[in-house]
């Protein structure tokens, strides 16, 4: 099937007679008429629910469809983005391994790679998005578990190259994760270009609506964790009766493993009620990608002819520095958000944002409305000039999310703000 119709129909089937509409488990637990049946699903939890504070059937049906969607094997949904990132590193990293990160990551990933996972002795080794195999190869250490980028960067719109940062990472028999929230699957599905972990902050388009946070780990199911560097997935689990990941649940071994260790200890699993909102939002997601899409390439064409910005960085325009990369990862559009770095500096761009009336000035991007950002005084706040930079974040960059409104009330209204300046 193709993306249109697996947003509407993967996950879930009714039975004859049944809901139309996934229904709301909104359950913390699941009932069982024996103490046998219980210890049957103890002994392979991947059989029926036990409990919400791991599994849940909306929510297992969101997964499933978000699975399907990036093409992987399962998937396991979290509280937010964050818990996304820092399971899908802990799913591999113990206290004294080490990972590498293009440097070129969302502000608050890069937070909690930098310092709270250095706190608890897993350290994170950035190297340039744009450095070269050699250059990533050379920070590889012996304790180098893992490897990380971001599809898409927020908010400067870099490109990853997946299929270089796949190469590195397979040569020295560690799996690469790749964040793909701005893309979503509709734009990119990184597992064919080699990635073998998808993360989501599904907060932003998946979900569309600003509704909640929310995020996602999909599994490839293709990463050999047999090859020596895992002994967490190969040797038995003591804390989980003897589990063998690779040899029990050899379909998924990392997203069953993150799931009963990491999920069950930390508990930060999505409710029924979320499972089903989320789910309302990827009904939409592939026709709504088209549209951010169409309205963000003339939005920044529009930006680009006003000659009032030093930067319009939209990896579709012809002009940017990502436009090739774009074109081999993301053909089908590069998502709705525009970074900006308006004439003036910081004051002007402090103008621009606060003369918009249709575009609101909030801490959120990829939403279904038009919104706009000013990075270093909100999400990149704690980062020092010099992390700015390196994350490539101009201290006057303006984050411009395109909505789905009319593209013409959008121009208009970026239009009467430009005047005022
Ligand atoms: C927002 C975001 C996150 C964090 O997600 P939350 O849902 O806010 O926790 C991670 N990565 C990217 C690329 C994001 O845009």
């Amino acid at each position: 099937m193709k993306d249109n119709t697996k947003c509407l129909h993967s996950g879930y089937t009714p039975v004859n007679g049944g809901p139309r509409v996934m229904p709301i488990y909104q359950s913390t637990t699941f009932r069982f008429n024996s103490t046998k049946e219980i210890g049957d699903v103890f002994d392979d939890p991947t059989k029926a629910h036990i409990y919400t504070r791991f599994t849940n059937p909306t929510v297992d049906a969101v997964e499933k469809k978000i699975a399907d969607l990036e093409g992987g094997v399962a998937a396991m949904c979290t509280s937010s983005g964050q818990m996304a990132s820092l399971m899908s590193i802990l799913n591999l990293c113990n206290s004294g391994d080490s990972f590498i990160s293009s440097a070129s990551i969302y502000g608050g990933t890069l937070n909690l790679f930098a310092v709270t996972l250095k706190k608890l002795g897993v350290e994170c080794i950035f190297v340039d998005v744009d450095a070269t195999e050699e250059e990533i190869q050379s920070k590889i250490k012996p304790n180098t578990k893992a490897i990380f980028g971001e599809t898409l960067t927020n908010p400067s719109l870099q490109v990853l190259d997946i299929e270089k940062f796949a190469r590195v990472a397979h040569k020295n028999g560690i799996p690469l994760i790749v964040d793909n929230t701005f893309p979503t699957p509709i734009l990119c599905k990184p597992f064919e270009y080699g990635a073998d972990i998808v993360i989501h902050s599904t907060s932003k388009y998946m979900d569309g609506h600003a509704l909640q946070v929310g995020g996602v780990i999909v599994d490839s199911g293709k990463f050999d964790y047999t090859n020596g560097n895992f002994p967490d997935f190969t040797e038995p689990d003591e804390s989980y009766h003897g589990t063998v990941y690779t040899r029990d649940y050899s379909f998924a071994p990392y997203i069953v493993k993150a799931r009963m260790q990491l999920m069950r200890d930390f508990g930060a699993y999505p409710s029924g009620n979320s499972g089903f909102l989320l789910n309302l939002g990827l009904e939409t997601l592939a026709i709504r990608m088209e549209k951010y899409c169409s309205n963000a390439l003339k939005t920044a064409q529009y930006f680009e002819n006003t000659g009032k910005f030093e930067v319009v960085d939209y990896p579709g325009l012809k002009s940017n520095k990502y436009y090739e990369l774009a074109q081999k990862y993301l053909p089908k559009g590069q998502s709705g958000v525009i970074s900006l770095t308006i004439k003036g500096g910081k004051e002007a761009a402090i103008k621009f944002m606060d003369g918009l009336k249709l575009a609101s000035n909030e801490v959120h991007v990829a939403d279904i409305r038009t919104c706009v950002l000013h990075p270093a005084s909100a999400t990149h706040r704690q980062l020092t000039d010099e992390q700015l930079v390196n994350c490539g974040i101009n201290p006057g960059l303006v984050r411009f999310s395109v909505g789905l409104e009319d593209v013409d009330d959008i121009i208009a209204d970026i239009e009467q703000s430009l005047a005022k300046i």
